[in-house]
């Protein structure tokens, strides 16, 4: 039987204690035991991605605050070991054995690390293992950062196909306004499509400890609703709140899986690659793009930024200055360059290859 798989993410508040900022044996202990609870069964495979690490530091060296890179790279240091320690005995308690991984950026934008890390995840689920993940915030300087557990554990959740994504923080779900200042607040219960007014909700950020807020978790929801995951947002104070969720109880915010998911090698491209140019496009291609499903050709192409060679990946704009998806392209930008010269006279454009083939093109959801 084909298990599911969950990812789950505790965020820094839900794990800390908010007077003294050190772990919370109490808070960690509750999010072992639920996970141990949900795995016996083996009807689940689960990632646990674990914030925490840059509190947990700073509290044990007594810092009352990380401002600088430096600082936070050495609060970790000194938190991500405190941090397994504490799970790996909560974990021992319930027979289960623990790994721990820690990963930067730079290893997702890469394909063949991706699907090296993917292997690793592979590996370590199949022996029952429960891989615990983190960003690696020691080494990790700002170009190279997710910055924020909330994307990272939407891009574990495409890297190895998860059906939920579990984000766990210190507010109960998604709210019509910010609850903290308004009593008329209510809690959206479920959301079909992330458009620019759910957007909009994210904006009052919710926790001081951790790094994220609403803002970074809808961010990560598009990405893992893109990729066919569902994702939900609730509170890890909820009792017994993981199980309650995988049985659809209506607890947190839950928004659905787009049905029109892209496969894993499109989500990679969208969420997981970085780009180093973008191709300006017209409503022509735009729209043969959208519409008709079609390959991005020369003449499509109104201005370029950037310089890549061929094979890059690149952001596709529309004619608004919005990115509505990514692309490998076939062309060096100093060929693209000369292309737009070229536009006016169409005729010498006809006949090129493709610039991004259909094969190679991640469009996002509208
Ligand atoms: N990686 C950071 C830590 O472990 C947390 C990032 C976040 O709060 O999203 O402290």
């Amino acid at each position: 039987m084909q298990r599911a798989r969950i990812v789950v993410k505790v965020g820094s508040s839900s794990l800390t204690d908010p007077l003294s900022g050190l772990l919370s044996p109490d808070k960690v202990r509750m999010v072992a035991g639920q996970l141990a609870a949900i795995l016996p069964g083996a009807s689940h495979e689960v990632v646990l991605v674990s914030s925490g690490a840059i509190a947990a530091g700073r509290a044990r060296l007594g810092w009352s605050a990380t401002r600088t890179l430096p600082e936070k790279q050495a609060a970790s240091a000194v938190g991500q070991s405190l941090l397994i320690e504490m799970y790996q005995r909560e974990f021992a308690c319930q027979g289960r054995v623990v790994a721990q991984i820690l990963l930067t950026r730079s290893d997702m934008e890469d394909r063949r690390r991706f699907v090296n890390i993917r292997n690793t995840f592979e590996t370590l689920l199949g022996a029952n293992v429960l891989p615990i993940v983190n960003e690696n915030d020691t080494v990790s300087v700002n170009e190279i950062r997710f910055g924020d557990n909330d994307s990272l554990a939407a891009l574990v959740a495409i890297l190895i196909c998860a059906q939920h994504l579990i984000l766990l923080t210190d507010i109960d779900g998604l709210y019509t306004e910010d609850p903290r200042s308004d009593p008329q607040a209510r809690r959206i219960v479920e959301v079909a499509n992330i458009d620019d007014h759910v957007r909009t909700l994210g904006g009052a950020s919710g926790s001081s400890v951790g790094t994220g807020g609403m803002r970074t978790k809808i961010r990560a929801a598009e990405m893992a609703t893109a990729s066919g995951v569902t994702v939900s947002i609730a509170s890890a104070g909820e009792p017994d709140v993981i199980r309650r969720l995988l049985l659809g109880d209506q607890i947190g915010t839950r928004f659905a899986a787009r049905q029109d998911r892209l496969n894993a090698r499109r989500s990679w491209l969208a969420h997981g690659s970085r780009s180093v140019g973008r191709l300006f496009m017209d409503e022509g291609a735009v729209s043969a793009l959208r519409r008709s499903g079609g390959s991005l050709l020369a003449p499509g192409i109104e201005r370029i930024e950037g310089q890549f060679d061929e094979g890059a990946i690149v952001d596709l704009m529309d004619p608004r200055g919005k990115c509505i998806g990514k692309g490998i392209v076939s062309f060096s930008a100093h060929d693209l360059e000369y292309f737009t010269t070229l536009r006016s006279k169409r005729d010498q454009l006809r006949g090129l290859p493709e610039v991004v083939h259909r094969n190679d093109m991640a469009l996002l959801p509208q």
